[in-house]
């Protein structure tokens, strides 16, 4: 790669100190902070000088990984004529997520979220014989997602920088093969951008499929959650499932239900409290709808529904919570009373797997102020179906092993790798003539990767209070030359000097050549947290040496002159 040498009094680094107002996680204050993004508008950033060089490199990584497993890079169009997703059924599916607009003659289009629809349709043009099976094309491009929340900056974007491969096939088991190597070169691209990430089962979403992986990099701060067992089991907070654990106190079972007045109490912590129970005894019961029907999800009360497994279940990906005056209308009694017991016939109930350890239960008495004791599941009401429809907690027994507990860790979820089997070749048509002249839906597989969000998930897991550490190998400069005194003549000769022959040793270099005072310019370093800084000093430069300070460790260290470029060059052996 070309090597740069940046003067900063003529490089656009804006930094500040402040903390940004709008800004809630450590990555998105220091990416604004450091001068590496600036907002156009929600969810739209520029990528500055700085940032984009992070960007770049990430870009490169990730270029070199696809390319050497044999997925060929293409570019496809972002502007996306909207009869695909009708095709498709996507059009429904991605609903206001989907970046809709006209051209001149009033026909509809979108901006792509995502190019499964496309490519398939390329394929159901060019590819037409099993011979030209497996092909894998990939792309790096700009994505469009017109999310509800944009946030957290680059993170959470309504534009954004994704690499997206596809992969087409005669088989399940050349699908698996080139799955596998995905896996791989996911790994392989978040090892070499120095970000420990785990791989969890997870949850399809709008992209369909079923078996489906996600890359995670840990970060205190990540939306995701991650479950996991030393057994191996690990799945995101969509998909983890749980045994539960022991309740302490179970609730008897009464010989009919008892009613019991619980007036103002509608809380699980409130009605427990007031019964003298444990929300272990009580069921929550939660009132959806569809565009068709009502739908009951039963859940302990010391448990969280997962909208995520609970619409799946159902089947209906549009799932809404009744308002208060619809519960009001379907059960005659305020919010907080709902119960499983005497619910209209047609009010579908779906119960959490958990359920089944229960004896007894405290659940709402569909009457305003009261509740029903010693109620059993199967005798008083009967449930449609029993799924797992709660959240795993961290502490709950594994699925898997059903020996481990699972703890969980947060991260940013950064690719998503999907085996989508026939779902868009046969809605769409796309098949090609197998050995025999038979024609049949190609097997596909697409895989994703956020490559702008990578940048603010690198910084999530590497920095400190006062600043970014880049991982070596993304860093934006390798090394900081900060002449401590700029009047003085030996220390800008020498400056410059390093300046010139860094570069030619193969080193991005940036020279902090602003007259300022040094702690203003350290604030600055520690800030944009380049992995090495070249401090020099006039002290030290009288005895020949120059101070060397690794960020990361917060450790310095004096090396002779003629030493510089060799010490540096050994730090960054390991990314060459
Ligand atoms: P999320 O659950 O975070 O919304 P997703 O499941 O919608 O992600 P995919 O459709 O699998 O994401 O997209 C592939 C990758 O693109 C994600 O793993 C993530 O790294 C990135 N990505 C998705 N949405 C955004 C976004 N709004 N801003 C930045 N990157 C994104
Ligand atoms: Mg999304």
């Amino acid at each position: 790669m070309e090597r740069t040498r940046m003067r900063w009094t003529k490089y656009y680094l804006p930094t500040f100190k402040e903390t940004p107002s709008d800004a809630e996680i450590p990555s998105h204050k220091l990416m604004l902070r450091a001068g590496l993004i600036r907002k156009l508008t929600a969810g739209v950033y520029t990528f500055l000088p700085l940032g984009f060089r992070v960007l770049k490199k990430i870009e490169t990584i990730v270029r070199e990984e696809m390319d050497r497993i044999g997925c060929q890079e293409v570019l496809m169009p972002i502007l996306h004529p909207s009869e695909l997703y009708k095709e498709s059924g996507r059009f429904q599916h991605f609903g206001p997520e989907l970046f809709k607009l006209h051209d001149r003659r009033n026909r509809l289009f979108a901006l792509g979220p995502t190019h499964e629809e496309v490519i398939t349709d390329m394929a159901r043009s060019e590819l037409k014989s099993y011979r030209q099976l497996p092909q894998c094309h990939y792309q790096i491009l700009t994505k469009f997602r017109d999310e509800i929340r944009p946030r957290f900056g680059v993170m959470r974007a309504r534009e954004f920088i994704m690499k997206d491969a596809y992969s087409f096939h005669t088989s399940e088991e050349s699908l698996d093969e080139i799955y596998e190597k995905m896996a791989g070169a996911y790994r392989r691209i978040l090892d070499r951008c120095g970000l420990s990430n785990v791989m969890v089962e997870a949850d399809a979403g709008k992209i369909g499929g079923d078996i489906n992986h996600e890359f995670v990099v840990l970060a205190q701060e990540g939306e995701s959650e991650i479950f996991s067992c030393s057994c191996g089991y690990a799945a995101n907070d969509e998909r983890a499932e749980s045994l539960g654990r022991p309740a302490e106190v179970k609730e008897p079972v009464l010989d009919t239900p008892q009613k019991i007045k619980t007036p103002g109490q509608k809380t699980v912590e409130e009605v427990t409290a007031f019964l003298g129970a444990k929300p272990s005894q009580l069921v929550k019961t939660l009132l959806y709808k569809t565009s068709n029907k009502t739908v009951a999800a039963l859940i302990g009360g010391d448990r969280t529904l997962s909208e995520t497994k609970f619409s799946k279940i159902v089947g209906d990906p549009m799932i809404e919570p009744l308002s208060d005056e619809e519960i009001f209308e379907l059960t005659g009694a305020e919010v907080g009373y709902s119960g499983p017991v005497g619910l209209p016939k047609d009010t579908m109930i779906i119960a959490d797997t958990l359920l089944e350890e229960f004896q007894g239960m405290i659940v709402g008495a569909n009457e305003t102020d009261a509740h029903l004791r010693g109620v059993k599941m199967g005798r008083d009401f009967t449930p449609n179906a029993s799924a797992n429809i709660s959240r795993a907690r961290a502490g709950d027994r594994c699925p898997r092993c059903e020996k481990g507990t699972l703890s969980v860790q947060r991260g940013v979820e950064l690719g998503h790798i999907f085996k989508l089997g026939t779902k868009y070749s046969e809605s769409m048509g796309a098949t090609y003539l197998d050995d025999d002249g038979k024609e049949r839906p190609f097997i596909m597989g697409c895989y994703g990767f956020g490559v702008s969000r990578t940048v603010a998930a690198a910084i999530e897991q590497h920095h400190d209070e006062k600043g970014i550490i880049w991982p070596s190998s993304i860093t934006p400069m390798h090394v900081l030359v900060l002449p401590v005194n700029i009047a003085d003549a030996q220390t800008r000769n020498t400056a410059e000097m390093l300046y010139e022959d860094l570069r030619g040793a193969g080193f991005d270099v940036l020279l902090d050549d602003r007259d300022l005072r040094p702690g203003y310019k350290f604030k600055d370093a520690d800030l944009i947290g380049i992995p090495l800084r070249i401090t020099l000093g006039e002290r030290n430069l009288k005895k020949g040496m120059i101070e060397i300070y690794y960020r990361r460790e917060d450790r310095s260290e004096l090396v002779r002159k003629k030493d510089v470029i060799h010490t540096i060059q050994r730090f960054y052996e390991p990314d060459q």
